[in-house]
């Protein structure tokens, strides 16, 4: 089968022009390729920019609230009933089992649920009497065109970490999705036009660097909410800042597990399992490094490699457990770690490069891999390795454990496993991360709350979603007025002074 064209979604129509420059789409179960993704240009960003722009300034910033949560729902709605669709086409393109790809939907779902209180959200503060006869007021503000750059792990959940609150806040927004798997975002956008949200106020653009410098060049961008690797997030924030916008960069991960002598452990082995292994490690919130206090490391690494050998991988439609990596490069890149870390002193205790795979074709697959006798200065434990290896870290105390995630230059996710109160609200209290797990693995926060780490795995100040999410895509403005009773106040040239 010849691969299918894959578009631009401009103002909820499909682009029919002839891209400059293409990339291939594969179906990382197969290896095959199958889709051809055209790559924008910056003249067409330019475009869709103006375009945002003028749709935003004519449907979309006055909006009444109304009108608005009544898109909200209707697209909640659509996107609920379209789960198992849209889930469907993540494991065709990124390669994660489809009760995985369902899950980021779902996740992804929950943001739309929260902007649809955005009337309650949006509500200023008010302040009568103030000075004699001065009241004061708070509200917030749309910004005009937002731009939203997402990763390819989560093509359809990261993107609705922010759409749905943007333009619930009465934005119009850009997407430039992944270039690995894009046609999930696609498919949500469509929702969108159904719900019933004006043409022009949401658009896809597909593109590589060249249409994420325009976006992050473009006059009428005011904001870019972007989430990716820590290089590309630094750049992104750095450019896109000096060019006066408003810049959320989430960047890349290195989250550790910290297990107590104390702890349950066969929680903690079916958690480090979960975590490590879940979308082959592809996960800003995966686990790579468990830190054992000793005495546990030998028990846990034999409940965890019973655990392992249980774990059926393969292409993802048909029930496995673990699917493929995105790409053939990305795969080859995971497993060079293998021959890294062996090659650093470290215990290959499980080899995922052994056995075989649920699957038919040259499917991009590592199955899941298991180092002991991992240190710090090795090149398992320095890097991120974004692929389903997961490195025991042999530590003889609680102080140790916590310098070393503290240590890291990451900060995005964390998790302790303890039986113990104290140590727990200790850790809470000590840890140098954004978000935190108490016997919890994969710590990622309700829609209500806000998404976001620490260190380099965040450039900027706003966490993602909830009333920072709110607040990221508003302006604020306090009005002072005064309504004047037939006298008047007189010339006074000094600093305002309330009496
Ligand atoms: P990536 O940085 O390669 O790509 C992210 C986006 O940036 C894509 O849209 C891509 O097209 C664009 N891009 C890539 N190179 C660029 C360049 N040179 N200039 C401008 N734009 C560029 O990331 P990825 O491989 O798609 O995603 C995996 C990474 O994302 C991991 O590091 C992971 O930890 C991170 N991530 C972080 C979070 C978080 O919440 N902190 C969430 C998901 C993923």
């Amino acid at each position: 089968m010849s691969p299918t064209r894959i578009t631009h979604l401009i103002a909820g129509t499909e682009w029919t022009g002839t891209a400059e420059r293409t990339s291939p789409v594969y179906n990382p179960a197969t290896g095959a390729q199958t889709g051809v993704l055209d790559l924008a240009s910056k003249a067409l960003v330019d475009e869709v920019a103006a375009s945002a722009k003028a749709a935003w300034e004519s449907e979309w910033q006055n909006a009444s609230l109304t009108k608005r949560t009544q898109v909200l729902f209707k697209f909640r709605e659509l996107l609920n009933a379209k789960k198992e669709e849209i889930g469907a086409l993540i494991t065709a393109e990124h390669g994660k089992v489809h009760s995985d790809a369902v899950g980021e939907v779902t996740r992804g779902l929950e943001v739309a649920e929260f902007a649809c209180g955005i009337p309650h959200l949006l509500k200023g503060g008010f302040s009568e009497n103030v000075s004699t006869r001065v009241d004061v007021y708070s509200i917030r503000q749309s910004l005009g065109v937002v731009a939203v750059i997402s990763p390819f792990n989560f093509p359809a959940m990261v993107p609705l970490w922010f759409v749905p609150i943007a333009i619930a806040c009465g934005n119009a927004v850009i997407i430039k999705p992944s270039e690995k798997d894009p046609s999930a975002v696609n498919a949500v956008a469509a929702l969108w036009k159904e719900a019933g949200l004006p043409d022009g106020v949401l658009h896809v653009v597909h593109g590589d660097k060249e249409a994420v410098d325009a976006l992050l060049d473009s006059p009428d961008v005011r904001a870019v909410s972007f989430v990716g690797s820590t290089p590309i997030a630094k750049y992104v924030y750095e450019r896109g800042t000096a060019n006066g916008k408003r810049v959320q960069a989430l960047g890349g991960a290195k989250n550790h597990m910290l297990v107590l002598p104390d702890a349950d452990l066969d929680l903690a082995a079916d958690a480090a399992v979960n975590a490590g292994f879940g979308s082959a490690g592809e996960r800003c919130m995966a686990i790579s490094a468990l830190l054992a206090v000793e005495p546990v490391a030998d028990d846990l690494i034999s409940k965890i490699t019973d655990r392992m050998g249980k774990l059926v991988t393969g292409d993802g439609t048909r029930g496995t457990d673990m699917g493929p990596l995105v790409t053939r490069e990305h795969r080859d890149k995971v497993a060079s770690y293998l021959d890294k870390g062996t090659e650093a002193g470290a215990t290959l205790v499980v080899d995922g490069r052994d056995g075989d795979v649920d699957a038919d074709g040259d499917g991009f697959f590592l199955k899941p891999t298991l180092f002991d006798n991992v240190t710090p200065g090795m090149p398992v434990y320095d890097d991120e390795i974004f692929g389903p290896v997961l490195s025991v870290v042999r530590v003889a105390s609680y102080d140790e454990g916590l310098k070393l995630i503290n240590d890291n230059p990451y900060g995005n996710g964390t998790a302790i496993f303890t039986n113990d109160g104290g140590a727990a609200r200790r850790f809470q209290n000590e840890v140098e991360v954004g978000m935190v797990g108490i016997n919890v693995p994969i710590p990622v926060p309700m829609a209500y709350f806000s998404f976001g780490g620490w260190k380099a795995s965040l450039f900027g100040d706003s966490h993602a979603h909830g009333m920072e999410g709110v607040h990221f895509f508003t302006r604020g403005k306090v009005v002072t007025s005064r309504w004047l009773d037939p006298s008047h106040g007189g010339l006074n040239l000094g600093f305002p002074q309330n009496q």
